[in-house]
């Protein structure tokens, strides 16, 4: 091996700490030999994916020797129905976190800064970092996004402001008016992502009024990007896909950027009847609001603080080094995400699963302490 090919790899490249996913279940059981192993460690729907996308993808089956519609123009149709908006402020994804790689190579280039907030999505500086670009974290307040503190590290070398809301993996918000003065105080040529990955979840529990619409902002602020996923309240994680939505000139922007042929042929069509099956998304968004006030009062029993949450996940403060819990509540079975990497070494965030595997997961946490 060449030390010198190694070393002509891009510098931010050589600088990157890959993304650390949850663990997967199979490498559980390999690892203990265990069977009826739940993960509550990716934020995925525990009620899987809408029956009618799995129809969808069974139909479609015989296809898959085709290159998929590169243009996505039947997804990209379901969605204008969806969200008001023209074909041409849409761009796809291979889930959301593709979109948020193309706004940074896009906007970035080696010495820009990139702001997000403290404790926010892990993918924002490695996106960052792979295009040499500076992530500046802002300082966090109650574990969430403060505007505030955001707009102070706004410096003429910021070119894209990454907003979580509701911010992973604390599960926190901003409102909507807060968030409108925000957008309306930064300068026009700075690119705001919006990554909403969470929205039905917190649009169900927040209620329309106070969690913001803010793709009719589209209308009034031209350096707006809103990311949407399927992975979450879809339950398409697997197919990866996602897409944005924004100004026709930026998407114009982001499309150059998009690989062709980056959403496959299933993932494609199985969106698509996601998108018309509401009553799945109903279902989804109900079980998640009791599987929240289940394990809320299970803390609140146990005398363990958290953070209050809007998305399909929440974070508990154990009261101690979280990490040997990790591997203790591996050992029963269950997978949750230890979140030190997010410095917050304390915590423990668990995604609501089904009534039963939140009970499992309770009855875990409470022998393991
Ligand atoms: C899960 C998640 C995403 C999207 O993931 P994809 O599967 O790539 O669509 C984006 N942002 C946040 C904050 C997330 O938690």
């Amino acid at each position: 091996m060449s030390k010198r090919l190694i070393e002509r790899a891009a510098p931010g490249v050589r600088a990157l700490h890959p993304y650390q996913p949850g663990k997967p279940i199979s490498e559980l059981e390999r690892e203990l030999g265990l069977k009826e192993i739940i993960k509550l460690a990716s934020n995925e729907n525990p009620l899987g994916a809408s029956p009618a996308a799995l129809r969808a993808i069974a139909a479609a089956t015989n296809d898959v020797w085709l290159y998929p519609d590169g243009g996505g123009f039947a997804l990209k149709r379901a969605l204008t129905e969806l969200h008001q908006v023209e074909m041409s402020q849409i761009t796809l994804g291979n889930g959301s976190s593709d979109l948020l790689e193309f706004a940074v190579r896009v906007f970035v280039q080696p010495g820009d800064e990139v702001l997000y907030s403290q404790h926010s999505f892990a993918i924002y500086p490695i996106v960052t970092q792979a295009v040499s670009g500076l992530g500046v974290e802002a300082p966090a307040k109650d574990w969430g996004y403060d505007l505030a503190a955001l707009r102070r590290c706004i410096t003429d070398k910021t070119r894209v402001i990454f907003i979580a809301n509701p911010n992973n993996p604390t599960g926190t918000w901003v409102d909507g008016e807060g968030l409108e003065a925000f957008v309306r105080d930064v300068p026009k040529d700075i690119l705001i992502v919006l990554d909403e990955a969470y929205y039905d979840y917190a649009r169900h529990l927040i209620g329309d009024a106070r969690y913001p619409d803010t793709v009719s902002w589209l209308k009034r602020y031209s350096n707006v990007v809103i990311t949407r996923t399927f992975s979450k309240s879809y339950g398409l994680a697997g197919l990866r896909v996602g897409y944005a939505i924004s100004s026709p000139e930026v998407a114009d922007l982001l499309n150059r950027v998009r690989p062709p042929f980056n959403v496959n042929l299933l993932a494609l069509v199985a969106a698509e009847a996601a998108v018309s099956d509401t009553e799945h998304l109903h279902k989804t968004v109900e079980l998640n609001a009791a599987g929240l006030h289940q394990l809320m009062q299970a803390f609140d029993d146990m005398g363990l603080s958290y953070i209050p949450s809007v998305g399909n996940f929440i974070c508990v403060d154990v009261g101690r080094e979280a990490a040997p819990l990790y591997q203790l509540l591996l050992k029963q079975g269950v997978i949750v995400r230890p979140v030190a990497n997010y410095a917050m070494p304390k915590h423990l965030r668990v995604s609501v699963g089904l009534p039963e595997q939140n009970a499992k997961f309770i009855a875990a946490l409470k022998k393991s302490l």
